[in-house]
C-alpha cells in the first residue's frame, strides 16, 4: 500500500538522518580532541608552478587530519564541521601560523593559505593576520589568501573590509574554485582579487565536455584583460598542461606536477632539507 510504503520510507529516512547527525557529532568531538593532540592535525604543501617555465613559484598549504583509527579525513568533510562548530578560527590561525613558520626560509614567491568565509566575517581578521605576519617576520607580499565566492557575496561588508585591509598591506587575494559559485565572467571586473583559480572540474572536462576548453580560455583572457593572474587547479595530464600553457594560463597546480606532500618532502623538493644541517654537524658530534 502506498501510504504504508511512504511511511516506512520516512522511517528509514529518519534513521539515516539520526545516523548522519550522530556521526557528525562524533566527528566534531573528535576534531576538538585532534586540535589538542599536536600530531593529528598537520599542514601539507602542494607546489605551484609557472606554466611557461615550469618553475616552482609557490606552495599551497592544505590542512590534514590523521585520525588515530579512521586514517586521513578529508578537509572537505572536517572544514564544514569546524565552521559550524565554531572551531574554524582556531584551525585557520593554526594553519596560517604553522605555514608561515615552516616556510619562512623557503625559496618561493608565494605562500598560499585557504581562508574560510566564516573567518573573513570577523571584523578583526585582517588585523590578526597583520600582527601574525609582523610577529613571525613574513613579508605580506609573500602571502596569498585563497577565498571562495561566498566570502565575496557577504552582505555584512566585513569580508570586503578585511580583503581591502589585507590588500592594502600587500597580501594578495585569490578567488578559489572559480566557476563553481555564483560569479559570472562579467562580475570578474568588480571583484577585489588578484588571481583567479579555475576550478578543477573545468580542467578535467577537457576532451570530454565540449565547452570546457572554450570556457577556460575565456576565463584566462578576461582575467588578463582585467589585470588578474590565473591558476589552473587539478592538472593531471600532459594534454591538460599543454593546452593551459598554450592559452597563456599563468600557473599550474595538480597531481601531474605534484601531490600535496608533508613538510619534509616539500623541503627536499625545494632543496632546503634539514639533512644538510645534520651532515654538517655530524663530524663535530662524532668528535665528542
Ligand atoms: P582547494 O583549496 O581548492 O584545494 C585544492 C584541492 O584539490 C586539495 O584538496 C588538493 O589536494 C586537490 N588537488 C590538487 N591537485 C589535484 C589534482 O590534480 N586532482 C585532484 N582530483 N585533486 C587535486 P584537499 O587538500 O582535499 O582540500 C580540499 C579543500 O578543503 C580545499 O580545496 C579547501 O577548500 C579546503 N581546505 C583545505 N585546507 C584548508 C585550510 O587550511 N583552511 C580552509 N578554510 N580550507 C581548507
Ligand atoms: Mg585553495
Ligand atoms: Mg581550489
Ligand atoms: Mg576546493
Amino acid at each position: 500500500h502506498a501510504k504504508t510504503a511512504g511511511r516506512s520510507r520516512f522511517a528509514v529516512f529518519g534513521k539515516e538522518m539520526d545516523a548522519m547527525l550522530q556521526q557528525r557529532r562524533t566527528l566534531e568531538r573528535e576534531l576538538r580532541e585532534a586540535m589538542k593532540s599536536d600530531v593529528q592535525i598537520q599542514v601539507h604543501y602542494q607546489p605551484l608552478y609557472s606554466a611557461k617555465e615550469g618553475r616552482l613559484t609557490g606552495v599551497e598549504a592544505l590542512l590534514r587530519w590523521q585520525h588515530p583509527e579512521r586514517g586521513w579525513i578529508s578537509p572537505d568533510i572536517f572544514i564544514p564541521i569546524a565552521e559550524e562548530a565554531g572551531l574554524i578560527e582556531a584551525l585557520g590561525e593554526f594553519v596560517l601560523r604553522q605555514a608561515c613558520l615552516e616556510s619562512r626560509s623557503w625559496p618561493i614567491q608565494t605562500l598560499a593559505v585557504n581562508v574560510s568565509a566564516v573567518e573573513l566575517r570577523n571584523p578583526a581578521y585582517a588585523m590578526r593576520v597583520a600582527k601574525l605576519l609582523l610577529t613571525i617576520g613574513v613579508d605580506p607580499r609573500r602571502l596569498e589568501l585563497e577565498v571562495t565566492e561566498s566570502a565575496l557575496m557577504d552582505s555584512t561588508g566585513h569580508c570586503e573590509h578585511n580583503i581591502r585591509a589585507l590588500r592594502a598591506l600587500g597580501v594578495t587575494i585569490a578567488l578559489d574554485d572559480f566557476g563553481t559559485g555564483f560569479s559570472s565572467l562579467g562580475r570578474l571586473q568588480q571583484l577585489e582579487v588578484d588571481r583567479i583559480k579555475i576550478d578543477r572540474s573545468f580542467v578535467q572536462g577537457f576532451g570530454r565536455s565540449a565547452n570546457d576548453e572554450e570556457i577556460v580560455r575565456a576565463i584566462v583572457d578576461l582575467a588578463h584583460a582585467k589585470g588578474l593572474r590565473t591558476t589552473a587547479e587539478g592538472v593531471e595530464t600532459t594534454e591538460q598542461s599543454d593546452y593551459l600553457r598554450h592559452i597563456g594560463c599563468d600557473d599550474l597546480q595538480g597531481f601531474l606536477l605534484s601531490r600535496p606532500v608533508p613538510v619534509v618532502e616539500i623541503e627536499r623538493l625545494l632543496g632546503v632539507s634539514d639533512l644538510l644541517v645534520v651532515d654538517v654537524e655530524a663530524p663535530a658530534n662524532r668528535a665528542k
